[in-house]
Order: structure tokens, then C-alpha cells, then sequence
């Protein structure tokens, strides 16, 4: 497609803090981290000119090294791992007669809705931090191990699709001992803005990779930033830890779409699970009212609040000509999607170093590390 995106004239004029908070970091002797969402590596290309949904995980990690991040993570690797924690919650949710339906927890701003508006059903969202909080803390603990860093050394900085991301960096329960998981949270256009000022050249940067053990990924990592995926994901391991057996079709499409509202159900083994798939806050109201009174038939809901998921979020390029809009999205989630078609692992407990960190520092999924680390409770903020 021709279509165009760019990022606002006079972005600098207005743009949050952060920006200048981060440069100042990189400046600076402390041990910088970084990691990008999914939906990243999807648009940024856009406000360079290139084509609408362009994959660039490769150039978008090689400006970061240029820009200074002394290790260069994924959000992504965390996506992984939410999974392994996630799916072992609504497991055990099911075997010990938990709160169902168990809802996600990734999007701050679905988080906040359920906070303000139905507080009497946080029991139902699941107590996984996002992958983005869950990266952060692991960068200030293993992450600083690994690096041979103290946590009060590390920066940590998340690249993100969405706004929201700042206002949940910041939440007081997202801390470990005063140390904060996330310092600073960029958004797309945000970090477009800072490879621009450095004057990298960001179409002819060659293509590197993220740095390990953290920025390693599965497709089912990658495919978070798109609605829909959190539950793709979720099912091709869940199929796994219930039936014993891998999933005979990696590419569960009947929960891919573009309705704001979708159900389905898949046997597993003896089991069936029956789950929904929610984009737009109007859209889950209905939902949350039957829940209310006890006849929601469903086990597993995956909620974003962006129409299409993160990949329409708002730190992402602007479309200036509202008639693309749905095609720009559309892009963008068909590469969400080839870069998963084409990842050589696809489910996210194949994910080496997933596998590695439980080993090596977690223990197992909602283990006493992973408690600590990895799951926080909602709702102790004060309305
Ligand atoms: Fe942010 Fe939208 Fe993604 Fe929610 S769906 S995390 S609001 S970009």
C-alpha cells in the first residue's frame, strides 16, 4: 500500500518527558534496559516512510543499540512467560473451583475500567502483571544477575503501543522495594522522535538481533499485539498442559477476527474450555453484567480496549486520512501474523530461554518467586 503515517510537526514541542528523562538516562552511567511491545516492530517503519504494517524487529533493535540501551530486551520474551503463568491460573482456577470467568490483564486501561466501574469483579481478572511490568521486574532481578548489575543501577525502559503504559508503569504496586519495574514507558511515535534526532537513518539500518536470554520470543509472544492473541496463545499451551498432547493446528482461527465481541469453544483432552475474545470497552459491558449475576457461560475472556488490539493503540503512527485507517490496521495485524507463521518456535512454553528462566531463577509458574515477581492484586489503588 501507499499509505502514510507520520509522526505530528512540532511532536517536541509537546512531547511528554519522557523523552528527555530517557536521553538523560542513556547519558548517564547507569546500565540501561530496553524492551518493545509486540505491536512496535509492526508500525514504527510507517512514520519512516515505509509501508503501512512493515516488519522491522531487526532495524527497530539495531536503532535502540545505536540510541545508546546497553542491552536491548522484548517485551515479548515476557509475553512468553505470561502465558506459562496465565495458563497455569485459569488451570488451576478450573480444578479448584476458582473465580470463572477469569479475564486478562495485559491492557492497564481494561484493568482500570474493571477498578472504577466493577470493583465487586477484580476476583475475575487474572493476578498476572502485563508483560510489560513482568519485564521489568525480571530486568531488575535476573536481568541485573545475569548483567552482574546491582537493581539500583539498571534503568528500565518499555517501548510501548499505548499511553496507557505510562500511568501503569507508574502505579505504586508495580515496584519491588522502592525500585520501580518500568522507569520510563516511550511510545512508538515517541521513540520514532528520538531515532530522528540522533540522525539514524532508520530504512538503511541492518537488521539485528535482541539480546538474550530476555529478548528471545515465540510467534505466540509476538502475536499479543493483536486482538485475539493473547487467547491464541494461551490455547495452543492450555491444549498442551491438559491433553499432554501438542495441538494439532498451531493456527487456531476461530478466535482471529474482527468483531468486537467473539466466542468459541476447543475440547482439550476431556475437557472443553469456552472462551471470549473482547475489543472495545462497549463491547464488554454486557458481558460483565451477566457475569454480575451469575449466567456468563464462559471460562476465559481476553479483553483490549483498542479496536483492533495494541496494534491500533494510541502512541502508535498516526494514519492521517481516517478512510485508511482500516487498512493501515489491517497490515499491520497480517504481519503480526506472518511473523508468528514464520517464527521457528510458535508456543510459548517452547521458548528456550522461557524455559531456562524457570529453571535457572523462577522455580515454576505461580511458584513463590513468580508470586512475588510476577502477579500483583488490582483494586488497591485508591478510585
Ligand atoms: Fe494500550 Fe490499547 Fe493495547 Fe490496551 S489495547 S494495552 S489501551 S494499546
Amino acid at each position: 500500500g501507499m499509505f502514510q503515517s507520520t509522526t505530528e510537526p512540532l511532536f517536541a514541542a509537546y512531547c511528554a518527558g519522557d523523552v528527555f528523562e530517557i536521553s538523560d538516562a542513556l547519558k548517564s552511567d547507569k546500565f540501561t534496559m530496553v524492551q518493545c511491545a509486540p505491536a512496535v516492530r509492526v508500525s514504527i517503519g510507517e512514520d519512516f516512510g515505509m509501508k503501512a504494517g512493515s516488519l522491522t524487529p531487526g532495524k527497530m533493535a539495531a536503532a535502540l543499540r545505536r540510541l545508546g540501551f546497553d542491552k536491548v530486551y522484548d517485551t515479548n520474551f515476557a509475553a512468553d512467560l505470561t502465558i506459562m503463568e496465565e495458563g497455569n491460573e485459569l488451570l488451576s482456577r478450573v480444578k479448584n473451583n476458582g473465580t470463572l470467568p477469569m479475564f486478562t490483564s495485559c491492557c492497564p486501561a481494561w484493568v482500570r475500567y474493571m477498578e472504577l466501574n466493577y470493583p465487586d469483579l477484580l476476583p475475575h481478572l487474572s493476578s498476572c502483571k502485563s508483560p510489560q511490568q513482568m519485564s521489568g521486574a525480571l530486568f531488575k532481578t535476573y536481568g541485573a544477575d545475569i548483567n552482574g548489575k546491582q537493581r539500583a543501577e539498571i534503568y528500565s525502559v518499555a517501548v510501548m503501543p499505548c499511553t496507557c503504559k505510562k500511568f501503569e508503569s507508574a502505579r505504586p504496586e508495580m515496584s519491588m522495594e522502592g525500585h520501580r519495574d518500568v522507569d520510563a514507558v516511550l511510545t512508538t511515535r515517541e521513540l520514532a522522535y528520538m531515532i530522528r534526532e540522533a540522525g539514524i537513518d532508520f530504512e538503511s539500518l541492518p537488521d539485528e538481533d535482541f539480546d538474550k536470554p530476555l529478548g528471545t520470543y515465540s510467534g505466540a509472544g509476538n502475536i499479543f499485539g493483536v486482538t485475539g492473541g493473547v487467547m491464541e496463545a494461551a490455547l495452543r499451551t492450555a491444549y498442551e498442559l491438559v491433553s499432554g498432547e501438542p495441538v494439532p493446528e498451531t493456527d487456531l482461527i476461530f478466535v482471529r477476527g474482527e468483531e468486537g465481541f467473539r466466542i468459541a469453544s476447543m475440547t482439550m483432552g476431556e475437557q472443553t474450555f469456552k472462551i471470549a475474545v473482547v475489543a472495545g470497552l462497549t463491547n464488554v459491558a454486557p458481558l460483565l453484567e451477566k457475569v454480575r449475576v451469575g449466567n456468563a457461560d464462559v471460562d476465559f475472556v481476553e479483553v483490549m480496549c483498542c479496536p483492533s488490539g495494541c496494534i491500533s493503540g494510541g502512541g502508535q503512527p498516526k494514519v492521517l486520512l481516517p478512510i485508511e485507517r482500516d487498512e493501515v490496521y489491517r497490515c499491520r495485524k497480517e504481519s503480526m501474523y506472518s511473523h508468528d507463521k514464520n517464527s521457528k518456535i510458535r508456543k510459548s512454553h517452547e521458548n528456550p530461554d522461557v524455559q531456562k528462566a524457570y529453571a535457572d531463577f523462577l522455580g515454576e509458574p505461580l511458584g513463590h518467586t513468580s508470586h512475588k515477581l510476577l502477579h500483583t492484586v488490582f483494586g488497591k489503588q485508591d478510585a
